[in-house]
């Protein structure tokens, strides 16, 4: 929808944006209002370089999008009634409980092996362990490939699938052939467009699942979905948007709480919601409040950082892991606000 900077076009602006939408194969209709003319574009307008055109014209104050630029997450494309399923629960049908440590400790395989049991005895239906970690400091641990292993064995002896995180593509051909079931794209690859591209096409055909957090400093919520919208376009719709909090952050939090966007996204969006409370507040004690209002916003999951022994564990643990009891606790209250948003 072109608006006109003046009441109306003249005879020859209309002639020029004509012959500019033409070259997308698009037409324009005119609609005069009573004091204000404005201009449909008719065919497909996500073409980028005919509204920079339009938009470059001095005489154009705006050109509103109709279409969704995200043609299939858009919650009114075909594939809206595609259902995802991991660790035997159907998105949207149950809630989603994902747990584990920040990090595997490669040196510490039991350690992980007794959280995966606790947890699943506190009721998670898939685990989490970050194996390459992506640090702020380069001189931090940057985790180590042996973790994988570790994963994959706590995933044989407890039969939850897993989720790990790759940053690059040698990490994800090591995680693909090791079987992780749930790749994640951190906060901070989040508009990494090669990997979202190479991860859509390695995914192809599989049934692997990939959580794609929302990045830090993504402030447009549709910048998300379309960074969704790559993986997508090879052929695996399995992907699950994770709001995990963004910068700058909220006093006193390590980021800025955004399950508040889940109605948001499932306005626009069929993909479904799995909110990180984790590193959103960043403090194990504020992790409870932040996954109940998570779920209270309509969210269909939670993926939580959680260890047997957060003091002993790398990473994020020792200040936002909570242990199984607590994650006990919190699977039982959240699910009390789920089936209260159902009823
Ligand atoms: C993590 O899950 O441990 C992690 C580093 O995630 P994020 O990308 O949200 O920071
Ligand atoms: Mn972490």
């Amino acid at each position: 929808m072109i608006i006109p900077k003046a009441p109306k076009l003249t005879d020859a602006q209309l002639k020029e944006i004509l012959s500019i939408v033409q070259d997308f194969d698009c037409s324009i209709q005119v609609i005069d209002g009573a004091g204000q003319s404005v201009y449909a574009i008719v065919g497909d307008e996500r073409h980028e370089l005919m509204i920079n055109r339009l938009e470059g014209l001095v005489y154009v104050d705006r050109v509103d999008k109709i279409q969704s630029p995200h043609k299939l997450l858009d919650i009114r494309s075909g594939l809206n009634n595609h259902r995802v399923v991991f660790g035997g629960v159907e998105l949207g049908k149950q809630l989603l409980l994902i747990g584990g440590h920040c990090t595997v400790d490669p040196k510490q395989p039991n350690k992980f092996y007794e959280t995966a049991d606790a947890l699943k005895e506190a009721g998670v239906q898939a685990l989490r362990g970050g194996v390459w970690k992506p640090r702020t400091n380069p001189y931090s641990y940057q985790g180590d490939a042996k973790a994988l292993e570790i994963l994959m064995e706590a995933s044989r002896r407890t039969g939850l699938p897993v989720n790990a995180e790759v940053m690059d593509e040698e990490q994800l051909d090591l995680a693909l052939d090791a079987g992780v079931h749930m790749l994640q794209v951190g906060t901070r690859n989040a508009l990494n467009y090669s990997l979202l591209r190479q991860i859509g096409k390695k995914i192809a055909g599989r049934d692997t699942v990939v959580l794609l957090k929302r990045g830090r400093h993504l402030g447009p919520v549709n910048e998300f979905i379309s960074a969704a919208e790559y993986i997508v376009t090879f052929g695996n719709p399995n992907v699950i948007l994770c709001p995990r909090g963004t910068l700058p952050g909220l006093e006193g939090y390590r980021n800025h709480p955004d399950e508040s966007i889940t109605p948001l996204l499932k306005e626009r969006t069929w993909a479904p919601v799995v909110v990180d409370p984790s590193h959103s507040v960043g403090k194990s004690t504020y992790v409870e409040a932040c996954s109940m209002a998570a779920v209270a916003y309509g969210a269909d999951g939670l993926c939580i950082e959680s260890n047997i022994d957060p003091m002993g564990g790398l990473g994020d643990d020792p200040k936002q892991a909570i242990t199984p009891e607590a994650f006990a606790r919190l699977a039982k209250k959240c699910r009390a606000i789920w089936d209260l948003r159902r009823g």
